[in-house]
């Protein structure tokens, strides 16, 4: 949209890594140099230093998950001060597949949040977003009004220059069903005054929200242009050379 929130731009690698996807990834990042946005990617654990000694300086990089601890007996976690050390300044949290594969729910991420922002100063890609069944009974904005306000209790309002909102529709995550740019300016333009009425009209208009689902190079331009989509979290297509030109949707 026109407005003076920069563009935000994430790909999320999930489960997916070859030397061939770092290679045709960096190939399309290395285009976008001059893209007036800021570009963060997350691959997996495993492979983040990979990417970041081999990506364009303009990148970040994000985790897609981490732990709210610093080190301990926690089999299998890995802890945020570990990803900063490994080069990232950002983590995706409460990513739906997190939710619903792995039963995270908004009491845990509360924990996870709180660590990140008072215990480091890494940033937060702090995800929400309604099932097919909570959109088609009309609850949408009751679902990510609690799951907002679930982040919210754990941001302090000095906190929110390192907190985008990641709205993501669960039905619209790779399924090719994207959310109608009407569809995703509603949602924004209402979770936008939701924050307004637990912060201020300062931080309301400060933060950044952006769209999540289905995102690619052909519905990315339309989108954008909408008042309240601040950027894109990007699945299947931030491992394609389109990825390119949804980095640069806002030009
Ligand atoms: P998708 O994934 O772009 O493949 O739909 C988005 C996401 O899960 O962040």
């Amino acid at each position: 949209g026109a407005n003076a929130r920069r563009f935000f731009v994430g790909g999320n690698w999930k489960m997916n890594y070859s030397q061939a996807i770092l290679e045709k990834v960096n190939d399309a990042l290395g285009k976008t140099k001059d893209a007036e946005a800021d570009i963060v990617c997350a691959p997996p654990a495993l492979f983040i230093k990979d990417f970041v000694s081999s990506k364009p300086s303009h990148v970040q990089v994000a985790a897609q998950n981490c732990y709210h601890a610093k080190e301990g007996a926690f089999t299998g976690e890995i802890s945020p001060e570990m990803l900063k050390e490994a080069g990232c300044t950002w983590v995706i949290l409460g990513h739906s597949e997190r939710r619903t594969l792995f039963n995270e729910d908004d009491e845990f991420l509360k924990k996870k949040i709180d660590y990140v922002l008072n215990k480091t100063d890494i940033n937060v890609i702090a995800c929400i977003g309604e099932t097919l069944q909570e959109r088609e009974s009309g609850k949408t904005n009751e679902v990510v009004e609690r799951q907002v306000k679930a982040y919210q209790e754990k941001i302090a309002n000095n906190q929110y220059d390192r907190i985008v909102i990641a709205y993501e529709p669960v039905w619209a995550i790779g399924t090719g069903k994207v959310a109608t740019p009407q569809q995703a300016q509603e949602v924004h333009d209402h979770l936008r005054k939701f924050i307004e009425k637990n912060t201020n009209g300062d931080i309301a208009k400060k933060v950044r929200i952006i769209y999540g689902g289905s995102v690619t190079g052909a519905s990315c331009k339309e989108l954008a242009q909408q008042a309240d989509i601040d950027g894109f979290l990007v699945g299947g297509a931030s491992l394609k050379p389109e990825f390119e030109q949804i980095c640069k949707a806002r030009q």
